[in-house]
Protein backbone atom coordinates (compact mmCIF):
# COMPACT_ATOMS: atom_id res chain seq x y z
CA UNK A 1 0.00 0.00 0.00
CA UNK A 2 1.32 3.35 -0.80
CA UNK A 3 1.34 6.23 1.79
CA UNK A 4 2.03 9.70 0.68
CA UNK A 5 4.23 9.98 4.09
CA UNK A 6 5.68 6.79 3.99
CA UNK A 7 7.25 5.29 7.86
CA UNK A 8 10.49 5.08 6.65
CA UNK A 9 12.39 5.67 3.13
CA UNK A 10 16.01 4.76 2.12
CA UNK A 11 18.27 7.69 1.08
CA UNK A 12 19.94 6.93 -2.41
CA UNK A 13 22.13 9.26 -4.27
CA UNK A 14 24.20 9.18 -7.54
CA UNK A 15 27.13 7.96 -5.95
CA UNK A 16 25.28 5.05 -4.74
CA UNK A 17 24.14 3.88 -8.16
CA UNK A 18 27.42 4.12 -9.38
CA UNK A 19 29.19 2.16 -7.17
CA UNK A 20 26.85 -0.49 -7.79
CA UNK A 21 26.63 -0.16 -11.24
CA UNK A 22 30.43 -0.13 -11.59
CA UNK A 23 30.35 -4.26 -9.38
CA UNK A 24 27.78 -5.12 -12.39
CA UNK A 25 29.96 -4.04 -14.95
CA UNK A 26 33.09 -5.89 -13.56
CA UNK A 27 30.94 -9.15 -13.84
CA UNK A 28 32.30 -10.02 -10.03
CA UNK A 29 29.74 -10.27 -8.14
CA UNK A 30 30.70 -12.24 -5.20
CA UNK A 31 33.62 -13.00 -3.29
CA UNK A 32 35.60 -9.74 -4.00
CA UNK A 33 37.53 -6.81 -2.99
CA UNK A 34 34.23 -4.47 -2.37
CA UNK A 35 33.17 -6.75 0.66
CA UNK A 36 36.77 -6.32 1.90
CA UNK A 37 36.27 -3.02 1.71
CA UNK A 38 33.24 -2.62 3.26
CA UNK A 39 34.57 -4.59 6.00
CA UNK A 40 37.57 -2.30 6.56
CA UNK A 41 35.42 0.52 6.46
CA UNK A 42 33.02 -0.57 9.27
CA UNK A 43 35.73 -1.86 11.37
CA UNK A 44 37.77 1.45 11.54
CA UNK A 45 34.45 3.48 11.83
CA UNK A 46 33.30 1.61 15.48
CA UNK A 47 37.01 0.95 16.08
CA UNK A 48 37.00 -3.05 15.72
CA UNK A 49 39.74 -5.15 15.28
CA UNK A 50 37.75 -6.38 12.49
CA UNK A 51 34.18 -7.19 10.40
CA UNK A 52 32.77 -9.87 8.77
CA UNK A 53 30.14 -9.01 5.84
CA UNK A 54 27.09 -11.11 6.31
CA UNK A 55 24.08 -11.03 3.90
CA UNK A 56 21.15 -9.60 7.16
CA UNK A 57 21.53 -8.55 10.45
CA UNK A 58 19.78 -12.17 11.86
CA UNK A 59 22.85 -13.48 10.04
CA UNK A 60 25.04 -11.70 12.18
CA UNK A 61 23.34 -12.76 15.37
CA UNK A 62 22.84 -16.52 14.58
CA UNK A 63 26.58 -16.99 13.70
CA UNK A 64 27.41 -14.54 16.85
CA UNK A 65 25.56 -17.12 18.61
CA UNK A 66 27.16 -20.32 17.24
CA UNK A 67 30.47 -18.75 18.03
CA UNK A 68 29.72 -18.15 21.88
CA UNK A 69 28.75 -21.91 21.83
CA UNK A 70 25.67 -21.60 22.29
CA UNK A 71 23.57 -24.90 21.73
CA UNK A 72 21.19 -27.33 22.78
CA UNK A 73 19.51 -26.82 26.30
CA UNK A 74 21.26 -23.79 27.26
CA UNK A 75 19.75 -20.30 27.49
CA UNK A 76 19.98 -16.82 26.06
CA UNK A 77 18.83 -13.88 27.53
CA UNK A 78 17.84 -10.60 25.47
CA UNK A 79 14.86 -8.14 25.80
CA UNK A 80 11.48 -8.76 25.27
CA UNK A 81 11.24 -5.31 23.63
CA UNK A 82 13.12 -6.08 20.76
CA UNK A 83 13.15 -7.56 17.05
CA UNK A 84 12.37 -10.99 17.01
CA UNK A 85 15.93 -11.88 15.73
CA UNK A 86 17.17 -11.17 19.04
CA UNK A 87 15.75 -14.29 20.72
CA UNK A 88 15.05 -16.37 17.56
CA UNK A 89 18.87 -16.85 17.05
CA UNK A 90 18.38 -19.37 20.22
CA UNK A 91 16.06 -20.90 18.40
CA UNK A 92 17.88 -21.77 15.73
CA UNK A 93 20.70 -23.75 17.88
CA UNK A 94 17.84 -25.29 19.99
CA UNK A 95 18.05 -23.34 23.08
CA UNK A 96 15.89 -21.48 24.79
CA UNK A 97 15.12 -17.73 25.01
CA UNK A 98 14.67 -15.78 28.40
CA UNK A 99 14.24 -12.54 28.49
CA UNK A 100 14.83 -9.36 31.17
CA UNK A 101 12.28 -6.86 31.33
CA UNK A 102 13.20 -3.35 30.04
CA UNK A 103 13.59 0.25 32.00
CA UNK A 104 10.84 3.20 31.08
CA UNK A 105 12.99 5.58 30.37
CA UNK A 106 15.41 3.93 27.55
CA UNK A 107 13.56 0.91 26.90
CA UNK A 108 16.52 -1.25 26.73
CA UNK A 109 17.28 -3.73 29.72
CA UNK A 110 16.92 -2.83 33.13
CA UNK A 111 20.45 -3.47 34.37
CA UNK A 112 18.78 -4.65 37.94
CA UNK A 113 16.11 -7.10 36.48
CA UNK A 114 19.07 -8.95 34.84
CA UNK A 115 20.95 -8.98 37.99
CA UNK A 116 17.99 -9.99 40.09
CA UNK A 117 17.61 -12.91 37.20
CA UNK A 118 21.21 -14.00 37.52
CA UNK A 119 20.97 -14.23 41.12
CA UNK A 120 17.33 -16.39 40.62
CA UNK A 121 18.81 -18.41 38.32
CA UNK A 122 22.07 -19.26 40.49
CA UNK A 123 20.28 -20.00 43.75
CA UNK A 124 18.03 -22.23 41.27
CA UNK A 125 15.11 -20.34 41.60
CA UNK A 126 14.85 -19.26 38.14
CA UNK A 127 11.79 -21.38 36.40
CA UNK A 128 10.51 -19.93 32.93
CA UNK A 129 7.82 -22.07 31.06
CA UNK A 130 8.72 -24.80 32.60
CA UNK A 131 12.45 -24.76 32.26
CA UNK A 132 14.36 -24.49 35.37
CA UNK A 133 16.97 -21.90 34.31
CA UNK A 134 20.95 -23.05 35.51
CA UNK A 135 23.12 -20.24 35.76
CA UNK A 136 25.88 -22.53 34.20
CA UNK A 137 23.35 -22.99 31.10
CA UNK A 138 22.76 -19.23 31.23
CA UNK A 139 25.32 -18.58 28.15
CA UNK A 140 24.56 -15.65 26.50
CA UNK A 141 23.70 -12.21 27.09
CA UNK A 142 21.95 -10.49 24.01
CA UNK A 143 22.26 -6.94 24.82
CA UNK A 144 19.82 -4.47 22.43
CA UNK A 145 20.84 -0.80 21.92
CA UNK A 146 16.87 -0.13 20.95
CA UNK A 147 15.89 2.20 18.50
CA UNK A 148 19.16 3.84 18.35
CA UNK A 149 20.32 3.94 22.10
CA UNK A 150 23.14 2.05 23.64
CA UNK A 151 21.95 0.13 26.29
CA UNK A 152 24.03 0.55 29.70
CA UNK A 153 26.35 -1.45 28.75
CA UNK A 154 29.70 -0.84 31.59
CA UNK A 155 27.40 -2.16 34.52
CA UNK A 156 25.90 -5.06 31.86
CA UNK A 157 29.65 -5.88 31.03
CA UNK A 158 30.77 -6.00 35.03
CA UNK A 159 27.08 -8.40 35.43
CA UNK A 160 28.20 -11.09 32.43
CA UNK A 161 32.02 -11.47 33.91
CA UNK A 162 31.23 -12.10 36.93
CA UNK A 163 28.29 -14.97 35.94
CA UNK A 164 30.63 -16.35 33.00
CA UNK A 165 27.82 -15.61 30.23
CA UNK A 166 29.07 -13.83 26.76
CA UNK A 167 27.68 -10.61 25.88
CA UNK A 168 26.83 -9.91 22.54
CA UNK A 169 25.56 -6.65 20.91
CA UNK A 170 22.37 -6.52 19.14
CA UNK A 171 23.27 -3.45 17.42
CA UNK A 172 21.45 -3.48 14.56
CA UNK A 173 19.67 -0.42 15.05
CA UNK A 174 22.87 1.85 16.34
CA UNK A 175 25.18 1.60 14.25
CA UNK A 176 27.49 5.09 15.13
CA UNK A 177 25.52 5.71 18.37
CA UNK A 178 28.16 6.63 21.66
CA UNK A 179 27.90 5.12 25.02
CA UNK A 180 29.95 7.65 27.09
CA UNK A 181 32.17 8.50 23.46
CA UNK A 182 33.19 4.99 22.68
CA UNK A 183 30.78 3.92 19.25
CA UNK A 184 28.67 0.81 19.84
CA UNK A 185 29.18 -2.76 17.99
CA UNK A 186 32.23 -3.90 20.22
CA UNK A 187 31.31 -4.33 23.65
CA UNK A 188 31.24 -7.82 24.49
CA UNK A 189 32.00 -10.76 22.63
CA UNK A 190 31.49 -8.62 19.13
CA UNK A 191 28.50 -7.45 17.86
CA UNK A 192 26.21 -6.94 14.75
CA UNK A 193 25.09 -4.03 12.55
CA UNK A 194 21.95 -4.32 9.84
CA UNK A 195 21.50 -2.87 6.85
CA UNK A 196 17.67 -2.97 5.54
CA UNK A 197 16.37 -0.52 3.66
CA UNK A 198 14.71 1.30 6.86
CA UNK A 199 17.91 1.14 8.53
CA UNK A 200 20.07 4.68 8.71
CA UNK A 201 22.07 2.78 5.70
CA UNK A 202 21.56 0.11 3.47
CA UNK A 203 22.67 -2.72 1.83
CA UNK A 204 19.24 -3.78 0.44
CA UNK A 205 19.50 -6.47 2.28
CA UNK A 206 22.80 -7.24 4.57
CA UNK A 207 24.26 -7.51 8.13
CA UNK A 208 27.86 -6.93 9.65
CA UNK A 209 29.63 -8.61 12.58
CA UNK A 210 32.21 -6.79 14.49
CA UNK A 211 34.68 -7.62 17.00
CA UNK A 212 37.84 -6.88 18.69
CA UNK A 213 38.82 -10.59 19.02
CA UNK A 214 40.38 -12.02 15.30
CA UNK A 215 39.47 -15.66 16.18
CA UNK A 216 35.60 -14.31 16.02
CA UNK A 217 36.36 -12.89 12.99
CA UNK A 218 37.89 -16.06 11.24
CA UNK A 219 35.39 -18.45 12.01
CA UNK A 220 32.37 -15.99 11.18
CA UNK A 221 34.43 -15.86 8.14
CA UNK A 222 34.69 -19.66 7.88
CA UNK A 223 30.35 -20.29 8.84
CA UNK A 224 29.03 -17.47 6.28
CA UNK A 225 31.30 -19.55 3.78
CA UNK A 226 30.15 -23.07 3.77
CA UNK A 227 31.83 -24.18 6.70
CA UNK A 228 35.47 -23.78 4.47
CA UNK A 229 38.83 -23.69 6.23
CA UNK A 230 41.27 -20.61 5.43
CA UNK A 231 43.16 -21.42 2.28
CA UNK A 232 41.27 -24.88 1.93
CA UNK A 233 40.07 -25.75 -1.42
CA UNK A 234 36.73 -24.45 -2.56
CA UNK A 235 34.82 -28.19 -1.72
CA UNK A 236 36.84 -28.33 1.57
CA UNK A 237 34.63 -28.00 4.40
CA UNK A 238 36.39 -28.18 8.20
CA UNK A 239 33.10 -27.28 10.37
CA UNK A 240 29.24 -26.25 10.25
CA UNK A 241 28.51 -23.59 8.00
CA UNK A 242 26.02 -21.27 6.03
CA UNK A 243 25.51 -19.60 3.03
CA UNK A 244 25.47 -15.97 4.63
CA UNK A 245 27.47 -14.33 2.24
CA UNK A 246 27.03 -10.38 1.34
CA UNK A 247 27.40 -9.99 -2.15
CA UNK A 248 29.37 -6.99 -3.99
CA UNK A 249 26.80 -5.37 -5.29
CA UNK A 250 25.49 -4.96 -1.21
CA UNK A 251 28.86 -4.02 -0.22
CA UNK A 252 29.43 -1.54 -2.66
CA UNK A 253 26.08 0.03 -2.11
CA UNK A 254 27.28 -0.08 1.72
CA UNK A 255 30.80 1.52 1.38
CA UNK A 256 29.26 4.63 -0.53
CA UNK A 257 26.87 4.48 1.53
CA UNK A 258 28.97 4.26 5.19
CA UNK A 259 31.46 7.07 3.65
CA UNK A 260 27.78 9.52 4.09
CA UNK A 261 26.80 8.16 7.88
CA UNK A 262 27.74 11.04 9.52
CA UNK A 263 26.10 13.35 7.75
CA UNK A 264 22.84 11.33 7.62
CA UNK A 265 23.31 10.41 11.71
CA UNK A 266 23.58 14.42 12.35
CA UNK A 267 20.28 15.03 9.27
CA UNK A 268 18.52 12.09 11.49
CA UNK A 269 19.25 14.18 14.74
CA UNK A 270 17.83 17.18 13.17
CA UNK A 271 14.39 15.58 12.17
CA UNK A 272 14.07 13.82 16.00
CA UNK A 273 14.61 17.25 17.34
CA UNK A 274 11.98 19.42 15.15
CA UNK A 275 9.58 16.58 16.27
CA UNK A 276 10.55 16.86 19.92
CA UNK A 277 10.16 20.43 19.37
CA UNK A 278 6.70 20.17 17.77
CA UNK A 279 5.84 17.86 20.60
CA UNK A 280 6.12 20.02 22.88
CA UNK A 281 3.40 20.90 25.40
CA UNK A 282 1.44 18.37 24.15
CA UNK A 283 0.06 15.05 25.25
CA UNK A 284 2.52 13.27 23.17
CA UNK A 285 6.08 11.88 24.48
CA UNK A 286 9.10 12.08 23.12
CA UNK A 287 11.77 9.28 23.58
CA UNK A 288 14.06 9.74 26.74
CA UNK A 289 18.00 9.81 26.03
CA UNK A 290 19.93 8.65 28.92
CA UNK A 291 22.90 10.62 29.93
CA UNK A 292 25.61 8.11 29.01
CA UNK A 293 24.61 8.25 25.10
CA UNK A 294 26.53 10.80 24.25
CA UNK A 295 25.50 10.26 20.26
CA UNK A 296 21.90 8.89 19.44
CA UNK A 297 21.47 6.84 15.95
CA UNK A 298 18.10 7.33 15.50
CA UNK A 299 16.82 4.75 13.62
CA UNK A 300 13.22 5.10 14.32
CA UNK A 301 11.11 8.15 15.89
CA UNK A 302 8.87 6.67 18.63
CA UNK A 303 6.31 8.18 20.80
CA UNK A 304 4.33 7.56 23.70
CA UNK A 305 0.93 7.99 23.47
CA UNK A 306 -0.73 8.84 26.69
CA UNK A 307 -1.93 5.98 28.83
CA UNK A 308 -5.72 4.55 27.80
CA UNK A 309 -5.27 5.45 23.95
CA UNK A 310 -6.54 3.43 21.31
CA UNK A 311 -3.46 2.89 19.14
CA UNK A 312 -5.22 0.71 16.74
CA UNK A 313 -7.34 3.44 15.55
CA UNK A 314 -4.55 6.14 15.74
CA UNK A 315 -2.88 4.06 13.21
CA UNK A 316 -6.21 3.43 11.07
CA UNK A 317 -6.58 7.21 11.64
CA UNK A 318 -3.20 8.00 10.62
CA UNK A 319 -3.52 5.93 7.43
CA UNK A 320 -6.57 6.78 5.44
CA UNK A 321 -4.74 10.22 6.08
CA UNK A 322 -1.79 9.02 4.29
CA UNK A 323 0.56 8.68 6.70
CA UNK A 324 2.03 5.25 7.86
CA UNK A 325 2.31 4.54 11.58
CA UNK A 326 3.45 1.38 13.43
CA UNK A 327 3.27 0.17 16.95
CA UNK A 328 6.85 -0.44 17.63
CA UNK A 329 7.51 -3.04 19.10
CA UNK A 330 5.14 -5.76 19.94
CA UNK A 331 6.58 -7.63 22.79
CA UNK A 332 8.25 -10.58 21.44
CA UNK A 333 7.11 -13.07 24.13
CA UNK A 334 3.54 -12.02 23.25
CA UNK A 335 4.00 -12.63 19.67
CA UNK A 336 2.32 -15.60 18.59
CA UNK A 337 4.93 -18.20 18.39
CA UNK A 338 6.26 -17.41 21.68
CA UNK A 339 3.11 -18.00 23.54
CA UNK A 340 3.16 -21.47 22.12
CA UNK A 341 6.59 -22.03 23.98
CA UNK A 342 4.30 -21.40 27.22
CA UNK A 343 4.81 -17.59 27.11
CA UNK A 344 1.77 -15.39 28.37
CA UNK A 345 1.19 -11.69 29.63
CA UNK A 346 2.38 -10.22 33.07
CA UNK A 347 5.60 -11.77 32.75
CA UNK A 348 7.54 -8.89 31.59
CA UNK A 349 5.42 -6.15 33.01
CA UNK A 350 6.96 -3.02 32.04
CA UNK A 351 7.51 -3.61 28.49
CA UNK A 352 4.03 -5.20 28.09
CA UNK A 353 2.59 -1.93 29.92
CA UNK A 354 4.67 0.50 27.15
CA UNK A 355 4.84 -1.58 24.32
CA UNK A 356 0.78 -0.81 24.51
CA UNK A 357 1.47 3.00 24.07
CA UNK A 358 4.39 3.20 21.80
CA UNK A 359 3.80 4.23 17.97
CA UNK A 360 6.25 4.74 15.49
CA UNK A 361 6.11 7.95 13.02
CA UNK A 362 7.53 8.51 9.43
CA UNK A 363 11.00 9.35 10.18
CA UNK A 364 13.75 9.26 6.90
CA UNK A 365 16.86 11.63 6.22
CA UNK A 366 14.66 13.86 3.59
CA UNK A 367 11.38 14.29 5.37
CA UNK A 368 10.31 17.88 5.30
CA UNK A 369 9.90 20.27 8.17
CA UNK A 370 6.11 20.69 6.46
CA UNK A 371 5.67 17.04 6.91
CA UNK A 372 6.43 16.28 10.33
CA UNK A 373 4.18 19.22 10.61
CA UNK A 374 1.27 17.54 8.99
CA UNK A 375 2.31 14.12 10.62
CA UNK A 376 2.00 16.17 14.61
CA UNK A 377 -0.98 18.10 13.81
CA UNK A 378 -3.07 14.62 12.43
CA UNK A 379 -1.76 12.72 15.04
CA UNK A 380 -3.23 15.35 17.36
CA UNK A 381 -6.19 15.59 15.74
CA UNK A 382 -6.53 11.31 15.70
CA UNK A 383 -6.08 11.65 19.89
CA UNK A 384 -9.06 14.12 19.79
CA UNK A 385 -11.10 12.55 17.46
CA UNK A 386 -10.77 8.77 17.72
CA UNK A 387 -8.03 7.77 20.81
C1 LIG B 1 16.88 -4.98 12.02
C2 LIG B 1 17.20 -5.74 13.23
C3 LIG B 1 17.83 -7.01 13.18
C4 LIG B 1 18.24 -7.72 11.93
O1 LIG B 1 17.46 -7.58 10.87
P1 LIG B 1 17.64 -8.21 9.43
O2 LIG B 1 16.34 -7.89 8.82
O3 LIG B 1 17.90 -9.67 9.57
O4 LIG B 1 18.79 -7.52 8.75
C5 LIG B 1 18.14 -7.61 14.40
N1 LIG B 1 17.87 -7.05 15.57
C6 LIG B 1 17.26 -5.84 15.66
C7 LIG B 1 17.02 -5.26 17.01
C8 LIG B 1 16.89 -5.17 14.49
O5 LIG B 1 16.25 -4.00 14.58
Amino acid sequence: MGFRIPLSRPDIDGNDVKAVESVLRSSMLSIGPKVEEFEKRVAEYVGAECAVAVNSGTSALHLLVKIAGLGPGDFLATSPFTFIASANVALFERAFPIFVDIEEKTLNVDVEALEDLLIRAKKGKLDICGHNVDVDRLKVFMGVDVFGQPMDWDPTLKLCEEYDVTAIDDSCEAIGAEYKGCRVGTFGMGGAFAFYPNKQITTGEGGIIVSSDLEVCKLAKSMRNQGRGEGDGWLYHVRLGYNYRMDEMSAALGVSQLERLDTILDRRAEVARRYNALFENTPVEPHHIAPYTTRMSWFVYVVRLPEGINRDRIVDYMAKKGIQTRNYFTCVHLQPFYRQLGYSEGMYPTAEKISKRTLALPFYNRITQKEQEEVVSTLLEALERVG
